[in-house]
């Protein structure tokens, strides 16, 4: 089975406690630690094969091995990828059964990450994910105040859209913003607005 990996749980004499995306579920596995084992690290994708699903205890991962993007050795897109994983992971809390939608979004974004920048990569799965979930913002109005938006707006978590002077922060196109949403392209949006965006998606889902 493949999956990713969501988070780790460090448990005694260094064995851990595993949570992984697969396909159809969310799974969470005893990692008994070994010499012999290969390393694993958030945000892996792995292939792994799990033992002892019937028994009375949490069942165990075994045979992993890890399957590498070239991007691995660079930090900057790595430190992304885990505050993607990351985001990801925390909306996905107390799940165990999902669609194939996540784990496919996650390889998709993970294989354009070789050649494509790593912010709108993250930005646009984003965008994907709200799309998927029916939680792209459609009113003409801001969140906070409920008065019309202008030509510039701001973003709160999941991209709501309200008035730069609502939450006292950066603003950007609202015309550009909403061709994102409907295209989950960011090629409307210029690299200033991508950080911003990013930084949306730093706090959450
Ligand atoms: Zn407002």
């Amino acid at each position: 089975m493949k999956g990713f990996i969501l988070h780790i749980q460090p448990v005694r004499d260094e064995d851990c406690i595993v949570t992984i995306l697969s396909p159809h579920q969310i799974g969470t596995y005893y990692r008994f630690y070994g010499a012999r084992h290969s390393v694993i690290a958030l945000g892996f994708l792995i292939d792994f094969e799990i033992e002892g699903e019937d028994g009375r205890f949490m069942p165990r991962l075994r045979g992993v091995s890890h399957i590498s993007f070239d991007w691995l050795g660079n930090n900057a897109k790595w430190l992304l990828w885990h505050q993607w994983i990351q985001a990801l992971s925390k909306h996905l809390k107390e799940v165990e059964e999902v669609d194939s939608f996540y784990y496919n979004l996650l390889l998709k974004s993970a294989q354009r990450m070789t050649k494509q920048n790593t912010k709108r990569v993250v930005v646009e799965s984003y965008l994907e994910l709200l799309a998927f979930e029916g939680r792209i913002y459609r009113q003409e109005r801001c969140y906070i105040c409920q008065t019309p938006l202008d030509t510039r707006v701001s973003l709160m978590q999941s991209f709501k859209l309200v008035h730069p002077q609502c939450i006292h922060a950066p603003s950007l196109d609202k015309k550009s913003m909403m061709r994102a949403f409907e295209t989950h392209s960011t090629i409307y949006l210029d690299d200033s607005d991508v950080d911003y965006l990013m930084g949306v998606v730093q706090r959450g889902l």
